[in-house]
């Protein structure tokens, strides 16, 4: 029985040893994004009235939206933070004047945790 089982397991190494892996290279290989793959989250100021739904609803507090002008000519700035992002969609579907959509970036990984907060 034993013998058996520790045939099947070598069996199945010497089978995947000459396998392809089932990963791919980020550096390396292109790989192709599916349409409306949600990806870093792109901000348009244009719009933005600074109501502050998107901050409300995000459920892990990974967006802000800040002032940095006056009230009578806004400077608006949307900072994000994509190590706490889950990219929901929620802030998207919450913004009334549609100034959160996603992009296809997915270049998103950093060792530096300083860098996940992003200006958007
Ligand atoms: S996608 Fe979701 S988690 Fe990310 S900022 Fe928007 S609401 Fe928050
Ligand atoms: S919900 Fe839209 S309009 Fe309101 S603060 Fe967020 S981005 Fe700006």
């Amino acid at each position: 029985m034993i013998k058996q089982r520790i045939g099947k397991i070598i069996n199945e190494a010497v089978k995947n040893f000459f396998r392809k892996p089932a990963t791919i290279s980020l550096a390396k290989d292109k790989i192709q994004i599916v349409k409306n793959y949600r990806g870093k989250l792109v901000y348009d100021p244009a719009n933005c009235t600074g109501c502050g739904m998107c901050v409300r609803n995000c459920p892990a507090a990974a967006i802000t939206i800040v002032n940095e002008g006056t009230k009578e000519e806004r400077k608006m700035k949307a900072t994000l933070n994509v190590g706490h992002c889950i990219f929901c969609c929620q802030c998207v579907d919450s913004c009334p004047k549609k100034c959160l959509s996603y992009s296809q970036n997915i270049d998103l990984a950093s060792f530096n945790k300083e860098e996940l907060k992003m200006q958007l």
